[in-house]
């Protein structure tokens, strides 16, 4: 009989002990339960930084980063220095009074060529053997390059031409869109490249070109580390701007739609 007496005994014992648990968790709980849009979710109580708890009305003000303030070179930003082409901002057929690269087969912007000698003199002088592979390229060509493309990848079938129209946009820019056809751009190599193969290229001079350029009003228009703003990564590719310009943007890392965007957001801002 003891025995049997002692086993309830113990029973009630830990059911007393077991109610006096859930009593007690149940009124330190924290947590909340709301329904949001017929789901039920477990609301944890809100905490600051600090571990402190929040009350409603003390939602933590952001503090904003200090943007560095930029001096903006004070010019006309729609002056034709300054032309964007891309995928984004169709040129349509623009087409700039052009003169022929001396030496070469390519043109040239005639109000930018005097730079571009002076660029290529620059090269020379510094021993390297510079090559226009490329420099301005009218619509009509670009239009040919592109529907080109977009054929040769259509042609077998396996994408609609409206899907290979999408997929040529990646190799070749689409009629209006390439920055050839401002004639404010060359293509600068070591010598002639039907195909633009980089690893064959003298590295030494791109090297040179890239940290050169800007003191002649150039600047490298596609680095590798603004492709994905750009859209190219294009070691070879070199634009005028003007030599106020080419500093600047080489002095605060801006690629062209960087530097654009700066004069849109003052423009907005006023
Ligand atoms: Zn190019």
């Amino acid at each position: 009989m003891r025995g049997k007496y002692s086993v309830l005994s113990i029973l009630f014992s830990v059911m007393f002990m077991f109610l006096l648990l859930v009593i007690a968790s149940r009124a330190t709980e924290t947590t909340k339960k709301v329904s949001v849009d017929g789901y039920t979710a477990v609301m944890q109580p809100a905490l600051g930084t600090e571990g402190m708890e929040l009350s409603a009305d003390s939602t933590p003000i952001p503090t904003p980063a200090p943007t560095p303030k930029l001096i903006l070179p004070s010019i006309d930003i729609n002056s034709w220095e300054y032309m964007l082409a891309n995928n984004s901002n169709n040129i349509s057929t623009y087409t700039p009074v052009v003169v022929p690269i001396e030496g070469t087969t390519q043109f040239f912007d005639e109000r930018a060529i005097s730079y571009l000698n002076e660029f290529l003199e620059g090269a020379r002088a510094a021993g390297f053997s510079p090559h226009i592979n490329a420099g301005y390229r009218p619509y009509s060509s670009q239009r040919y390059l592109f529907n080109g493309k977009a054929s040769q990848i259509s042609w077998d079938g396996t994408y609609t031409y409206a899907e290979a129209v999408e997929l040529a946009k990646k190799i070749v820019a689409p009629p209006g869109a390439s920055e050839h056809q401002t004639g404010l751009a060359v293509d600068i190599t070591d010598k002639h490249y039907k195909i633009m193969d980089l690893e064959a290229m003298d590295k030494n001079l791109l090297a040179w070109l890239k940290e050169h350029c800007y003191e002649y009003g150039f600047i490298l228009r596609y680095p590798d580390k603004k492709e994905a703003i750009t859209g190219w990564n294009e070691p070879w590719h070199f634009r005028y701007v003007g030599k106020e310009v080419a500093k600047f943007m080489t002095k605060n890392n801006l690629c062209l739609e960087q530097f654009l965007e700066l004069y849109k957001k003052q423009e907005t801002a006023k």
